[in-house]
């Protein structure tokens, strides 16, 4: 019996990532939001992917 390594893998795929099952609305384009990939906060607006990706190189373009 031999213990494989984890880099025995043939081929580097996605990560299973937990997806969020729901239905949320995105705070800015108003998109409907079936999947997350994470647990939105009450208290702060959920965005969709796109609007979050843009959201966050907003941050950085100052
Ligand atoms: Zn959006």
């Amino acid at each position: 019996m031999a213990f494989k390594k984890f880099d025995d893998r043939p081929s580097r795929d996605f990560p299973p990532r937990k997806m969020l099952k729901g239905n949320w609305k995105c705070a800015d384009c108003g998109k409907e939001i079936t999947e997350l990939p994470f647990e939105p906060s009450p208290d702060r607006p959920t965005y969709c992917r796109e609007c979050w990706q843009k959201r966050r190189t907003q941050k950085f373009g100052r």
